[in-house]
């Protein structure tokens, strides 16, 4: 057994180059690092992480110090389930599926990333060992870029060797939402994969008439977020009636969440995220509930952990590149070999930070 005997939290907040908006969330200046080390006896290191959109971090870390860090000292770090649920019930009081569902993910992530270096496996194998390339596509956040910019970026993703693209809607006027995504279906061709990301800006009603349009004039694989996420039943509707597929996840914080999303919203893309759904741990939970529903499971964000993860998968779906410059400040940036993402092969989560490139962005704690 090899005990954990310390704890370290550090969080990071750092500048985008431009101000990126989406429909609901508002604009994008800044995102945050959250990063939870834990060093075990024997001497093994982990690393673990969440992010924000910018707001929050704060408030997480703060649970990851006084809470958690704590709890942690003296227990086994091979035992991530038993950790995992006595974690959720520690602070499930007061987070249930919030900011306890941030703090719980950068912990298992670098209890994960323990086991790997232990083991001496990559994530990939770790959660399944399916393969290590997977689908991936270009996840804009462009809702504020002008018809010329946003072909623009959509030309430089292709560029980049992405294949398939998705684009925000949630324009003022749906018209405008209509012409960019057909303007942008011309430039990808009819091959490449487009979706449609909504950030629950509407209600069911102009979702269903939206969707309609997307899946006849556009051939969209999927809308995502057409609606606010506590609206299961709406997102049924949505689903029935605009002919559509559903995208959601990234809001979803529990895995009860989750089942409500496939079991009454029908949904036929679920999107996790390792980040706030509990980690690794969390990941594989919503996986395998997707793989019982016969879906795939998809991810948002953090490609340079979810790649490992729905590489490793059976039920391998599509992983998003977002649009935070994240590879900036790690290691190995996302690496995409004839428009798939290939998962990193070292041992652990395979997620390595440049601290000189982070340092200057640090954050009190
Ligand atoms: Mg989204």
């Amino acid at each position: 057994m090899a005990r954990i005997a310390n704890v370290e939290i550090e969080c990071f907040r750092v500048p985008l180059d431009e101000i990126l908006v989406d429909a609901k969330h508002g604009n994008h200046t800044h995102f945050e690092l959250i990063l939870c080390f834990i060093d075990t006896e024997d001497g093994l290191r982990g690393t673990g992480y969440t992010y924000t959109g910018g707001f929050g971090g704060g408030a997480i870390g703060a649970m990851l110090r006084d809470d958690i860090a704590p709890f942690l000292i003296g227990l086994d770090a091979d035992g991530i389930g038993k950790i995992w649920y006595d974690l959720q019930w520690r602070v499930h009081y007061v987070g249930r599926g919030g900011i306890a569902s941030f703090a719980l993910s950068a912990v298992d992530i670098a209890l994960w990333d323990i086991r790997g270096k232990r083991s001496g496996l990559p994530l990939w194998k770790l959660a399944g060992g399916n393969g290590r390339l997977v689908k991936v596509y270009a996840g804009g956040i462009d809702l504020n870029f002008s018809p010329e910019k946003l072909l623009d970026s959509i030309r430089g993703h292709l560029d980049r060797g992405f294949r398939a693209v998705k684009i925000k809607v949630g324009q003022k006027k749906l018209s405008d939402d209509f012409d960019r995504a057909l303007a942008v279906r011309e430039i990808i061709g009819e091959e490449s994969g487009f979706m449609v990301d909504a950030n629950m800006v509407w209600q069911a009603d102009t979702a269903i008439k939206a969707a309609r349009f997307f899946r006849d004039k556009t051939n969209a694989l999927w809308l995502e977020e057409p609606t606010i996420p506590d609206d299961y039943q709406g997102y049924e509707r949505i689903g029935r009636e605009g002919g559509l597929a559903i995208g959601m996840g990234e809001n979803l914080h529990t895995i009860y969440e989750f089942r409500q999303a496939i079991e009454t919203g029908k949904i036929a893309y679920p999107i996790p995220d390792a980040s706030n759904i509990g980690g690794i741990t969390g990941f594989l939970k919503v996986a395998a509930l997707a793989e019982a529903n016969n879906l795939p499971v998809c991810s948002h964000g953090m490609q340079e952990l979810h790649v490992s993860l729905v590489a490793g998968v059976v039920n391998s779906g599509w992983v998003e590149a977002h649009s935070f410059p994240i590879d900036r400040y790690t290691a190995r940036p996302l690496v995409i070999k004839d428009g798939f993402a290939e998962a990193p092969d070292a041992p652990g989560v395979g997620v390595e930070f440049r601290y000189d490139a982070l340092d200057a962005f640090r954050r009190k704690m």
